[in-house]
């Protein structure tokens, strides 16, 4: 392996691991950097069927098949957990772990995702090993037969509600507007569920329990002002994420939520570093748009090195 790397990719989801396929096909050296396993959040989700050419296909066999391809190049993940990029002043890349290790590379990719906005009321994280939860596929199958509450109005929200349908006796989804965001489609199917019903225009104001459990959420009605008491036995949170772009904030221009701002090529304000999928300002985040994003970036990250010469 030569000492300096032809192109850093930071993180082996969907993005990462299409930068790492076209950079590989067009002779560049990589190292590809993940704390997690390949695929990164698709491993959380249950399925996926709006992936062109898929109709079908659970998350974690889908995480797989993309990792398997670039192992098939010759590229395996290395695990590092990234914690800052630094830029020598003939411009190499210096991408420090919190470990021993160091990578140099004379470009950089960053697709490290995004990670859930917690709601920050009271009892959100005395209860995380209690009944919180940020991942429906992960911990639905612990509330078998329970009552659980998923707060959020978006894709996410119904889409994990209708997971969570099929496993648990109710879910009532708490949304703090009369209207969802999410995908008519999903509403549809959502609505179609027994078991399944919206709390509208409700704020969750805390989260209760005894015993180490959620025992129930104190909500209120932002129209009528009324405050409540929903009893459930997990309280699961889909109101967005936030993005995992940490290790570059010193170095790149990110807006105000920390998102890496780039131009239509994937490049940050620093010449040779992309950020891309989720990590990235007004990402769609969709399988296919990172898979999109680790293409652009890459064949711009070819052309900035091989003009280096
Ligand atoms: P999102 O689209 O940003 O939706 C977040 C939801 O949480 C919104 O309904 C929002 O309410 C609500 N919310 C935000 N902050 C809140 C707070 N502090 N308290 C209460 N509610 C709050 O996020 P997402 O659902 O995680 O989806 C993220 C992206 O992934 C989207 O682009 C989505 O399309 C995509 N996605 C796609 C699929 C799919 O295609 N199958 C599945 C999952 C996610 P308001 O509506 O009032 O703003």
């Amino acid at each position: 392996m030569p000492e300096t790397q032809d192109v850093l990719i930071l993180g082996a989801g969907p993005g990462g691991l299409c930068s790492a396929l076209y950079c590989t096909r067009a002779g560049l050296s990589s190292v590809l950097l993940d704390r997690g396993p390949a695929g990164g959040q698709i491993n959380n989700t249950e399925a996926v069927e709006n992936y062109l050419g898929v109709d079908y296909m659970e998350g974690p066999e889908m995480a797989q098949a993309m990792a398997a391809h670039v192992e098939r190049l010759g590229i395996e993940v290395t695990y590092g957990n990234v914690e800052k990029v630094t830029q020598e002043d003939d411009g190499t890349f210096v991408v420090h772990t919190d470990g021993e290790d160091k990578f140099h590379g004379k470009a950089c990719i960053i697709g490290t995702g995004s990670h859930p906005r917690y709601l920050g009321v009271p009892g959100e994280k005395e209860y995380r090993m209690g009944g919180v939860s940020y991942c429906a596929t992960c911990d639905g199958f612990f509330f078998k037969d329970k009552d659980v509450v998923v707060v959020g109005g978006g894709d996410a929200a119904i889409e994990e509600s209708i997971y969570l349908s099929k496993i648990v006796s109710s879910v009532r989804c708490i949304h703090r507007r009369d209207e969802l965001r999410a995908q008519q489609v999903l509403q549809d199917r959502a609505f179609e569920k027994d078991n399944f019903s919206v709390v509208w225009d409700t704020v969750v104001e805390e989260i209760v329990g005894e015993n180490g459990r959620v025992t129930g959420v104190n909500v209120l009605n932002k129209k009528t002002g009324e405050t409540d008491r929903l009893s459930c036995d997990g309280v699961f949170i889909y109101i967005g994420n936030l993005p995992n772009s940490e290790p570059v904030r010193d170095l790149v221009d990110t807006d105000e939520n920390g998102y890496v701002i780039v131009d239509h090529m994937m490049q940050s304000s620093v010449e040779g570093l992309y950020a891309i999928g989720d990590v990235r300002i007004e990402s769609v985040r969709q399988i296919a748009s990172a898979v999109g994003d680790g293409a652009t970036a890459a064949v711009a990250a070819v052309a900035y090195v091989n003009a280096l010469g």
